[in-house]
């Protein structure tokens, strides 16, 4: 049978995106790949349309409000419902750093695109994720937004000192918190998933590619009934 969901991923041109854009559509899933760069959005499309996938690009950018009303009436008014959201796209900053020393315009930089806006995609997409018969939301966080692992000297992750960075992945975590509570007895399931640690142009480097790095999102795009999770490859991540 084929599937006929809807997904929307966003920042989905490149990295981790594109190969959550590509294992969706090659699961069956319709996808919209959410570009803030009509170049780069028709040669992410064209890579997967090469492979024989059912991919559209969707202009969609985190830090202009008129580009996401505009992607919520295209999809109401072409699909009438969205049955999965990727919030993925996402931004890290050279002068972000530890507390003491991070400049502020990098660390204003990253929360408006991390959280403001991964916060304004849900905003609008969420009267047509709950016009789906049932609908599923990943927001793409990293171990790095855990308050635990960042005060515990003994985690891999204690050294990573952005504050801006981090703040904004503890920030859509708790918009997973909050959102997954507003949302209890519908049909919408919210999580937070992090890939791993996934060599990007945002990274540099990395343990894991990219195609490895999406198999953690779109499990939970895909599958599973619980709701209000924060998992990395290996198992539960704390808060
Ligand atoms: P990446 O290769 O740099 O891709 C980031 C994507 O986000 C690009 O498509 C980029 O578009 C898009 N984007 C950035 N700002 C945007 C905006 N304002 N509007 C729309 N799209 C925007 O990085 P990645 O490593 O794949 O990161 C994907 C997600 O995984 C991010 O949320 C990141 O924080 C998270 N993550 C990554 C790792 C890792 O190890 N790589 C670990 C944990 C979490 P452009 O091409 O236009 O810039």
């Amino acid at each position: 049978m084929t599937d006929k969901r809807i997904a929307l991923v966003t920042g989905a041109n490149k990295g981790i995106g594109l190969e959550i854009a590509r294992q969706l559509a090659q699961a069956g899933v319709e996808v919209l790949l959410g570009s803030r760069d009509a170049g780069r959005a028709r040669a992410a499309v064209d890579d997967l349309k090469g492979q024989g996938l059912k991919v559209r690009a969707m202009a969609l950018d985190l830090n202009d409000q008129a580009s996401i009303m505009a992607a919520a009436m295209a999809i109401k008014t072409e699909n009438g419902r969205l049955d999965i959201l990727v919030n993925n796209a996402g931004v890290f900053e050279a002068t972000d750093g530890p507390p003491s020393k991070a400049s502020l315009e990098a660390v204003r930089k990253v929360l408006e695109t991390n959280f403001i806006g991964s916060l304004a995609v849900t905003q609008a997409m969420l009267p047509l994720l709950q016009a789906a018969p049932s609908a599923r939301i990943v927001n793409v966080s990293s171990s790095l937004g855990s308050l635990t692992l960042n005060g515990d000297p003994t985690s891999s992750y204690y050294s990573a000192q952005f504050i801006g960075y981090n703040a904004s992945k503890a920030a859509l975590n708790m918009l997973t918190v909050q959102l997954n509570e507003e949302l209890r007895g519908t049909r919408v399931i919210v999580n937070s998933v992090s890939p791993g640690f996934v060599k990007t142009d945002l990274t540099g480097y990395g343990t894991m590619t990219p195609t490895e790095g999406a198999r953690l999102p779109v499990k939970y795009a895909l599958e599973g009934e619980e709701s209000g999770l924060f998992v990395e490859p290996g198992g539960p991540t704390p808060w």
